[in-house]
């Protein structure tokens, strides 16, 4: 390394800290190590020129769950873990919009929606019947009544094909790049050397400290090493319970007279659908190839894409000569359970991942929590 006596101004020798990955995890780890303590060295690697995780391909949803993800989960954990997972997100939601600001974000509390095409009458049906059971366990969370049936607003959004829709005023919608361009500043202003285009291959732990390999051949020292790499977890530690899940999208072009409003879900979360600058935002559909979708192929699929056309086609925008405009895929962290992994897996390495469907919601909250853990 030929390093000047400028150059150790610019970067630090041996950081304090460094963060693997610039999604909402490690963005926000990155701020809560320099807030915690300001003259803390803390540098923030992403690989991408920009994040390019799922923090910069999602649907920009900020949401905590529809009512037939909450009943689907209820089948798999108790009611105990389901609410505070709920009210994580939540809070999580109100946190990052403290924390990157909520004009900032574009954030806009349009509502959420949960729509049920005629087939899926038994779904609804089980959302029926669950209603007041999980407004009730909800309303320590929300302090008020959280779903109601809302079939009457169908037509009003133009929507074609459904039966029947539950809808709830807490959820609402923001600007993903947005948010990542408000975290990024704050990172910065607050002394985080935030250096894009940066990838981590591999580290070595010393007696000393940490020795951090980048792809480019350059290396970086640090005293503690946090990974918050989300579905790209496995290239570098194998073995955890990270499972890289690929989620697709659409967007049209501008929709003359566009009647959508508002963050909308089908079939336990598997779908969703929004508006955006005029647009339609539409992903999801992973349930009809869930082994295909389990990949780090980031090529997006023409049996997933030719769905969500067709669904566009067929209840979005039934009455539209709808352009694409873009197609693209997200790398999602999955696992055994919806709960995030926050652990250290040394006394100077530590992971904030798997973030699954709802990290917009909780990734805040997640890179506060993984900047306490460095500390400790
Ligand atoms: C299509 C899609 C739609 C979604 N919609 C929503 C939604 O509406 N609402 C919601 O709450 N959640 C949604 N999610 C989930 C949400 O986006 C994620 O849970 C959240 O962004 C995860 O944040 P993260 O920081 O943990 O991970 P990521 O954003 O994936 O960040 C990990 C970062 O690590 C970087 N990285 C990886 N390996 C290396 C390396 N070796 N060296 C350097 N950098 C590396 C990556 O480039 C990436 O930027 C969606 C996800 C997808 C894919």
């Amino acid at each position: 390394m030929n390093h000047s006596y400028w150059d150790k101004a610019l970067f630090p020798d041996c950081a304090q800290l460094v963060v693997v990955g610039g999604g909402i995890v490690g963005l926000s780890a990155a701020i809560h190590a320099k807030m915690a303590n300001p003259s803390r060295s803390v540098v923030l690697l992403e690989k991408g020129l920009t994040p390019a995780g799922a923090s910069s391909k999602n649907a920009g949803f900020a949401c905590f769950g529809s009512l037939s993800e909450i009943i689907d989960d209820l089948e798999h954990s108790d009611e105990q873990q389901v609410v505070a997972l709920i009210k994580k997100r939540w809070e999580g939601i109100s946190y990052l919009l403290k924390l990157a600001g909520k004009e900032n974000i574009a954030y806009e509390a349009s509502g959420g929606f949960e729509v049920f095409t005629p087939d899926l009458c038994n779904l609804h049906a089980a959302c029926v019947e669950h209603m007041d059971y999980i407004n009730h366990i909800l309303k320590p969370v929300f302090g008020e009544i959280v779903f109601s049936s809302d079939d009457r607003r169908l037509e009003y959004f133009g929507l074609k094909g459904f039966d029947h829709m539950i809808s709830n005023r807490f959820e609402g919608q923001l600007n993903a790049a947005k948010m990542l361009q408000a975290l990024i500043r704050t990172a910065r202003q607050k002394g985080v050397y935030v250096v894009c285009g940066a990838e981590v291959s591999n580290w070595e732990e010393l007696p000393a400290g940490i020795q951090v390999f980048l792809s480019s051949g350059q290396e970086i020292k640090c005293e503690q090493l946090l990974l918050a790499t989300n579905g790209f977890t496995g290239n570098l530690i194998p073995g955890l319970d990270v499972r890289p899940t690929r989620a697709q999208v659409l967007i049209t072009e501008p929709v003359e007279g566009l009647r959508l409003k508002g963050a909308f879900h089908m079939d336990r979360g598997y779908y969703y659908f929004r508006d955006v600058d005029g647009r339609v935002l539409l992903g999801g559909a992973r349930n009809l190839a869930i082994n295909e979708e389990f990949t780090t192929d980031t090529d997006t699929s023409s049996f997933i894409q030719n769905h969500l056309q067709l669904f566009l086609n067929q209840h979005i925008l039934p009455d539209c000569d709808t352009h694409i405009d873009m197609r693209w895929t997200g790398l999602m962290g999955t696992g055994a359970t919806k709960e995030p992994i926050v652990e250290k897996i040394t006394n100077r390495l530590g992971v904030a991942v798997r973030l699954g469907g709802m990290g917009v919601a909780i990734g805040t909250i997640v890179g506060k929590e993984a900047a306490a853990m460095m500390e400790r």
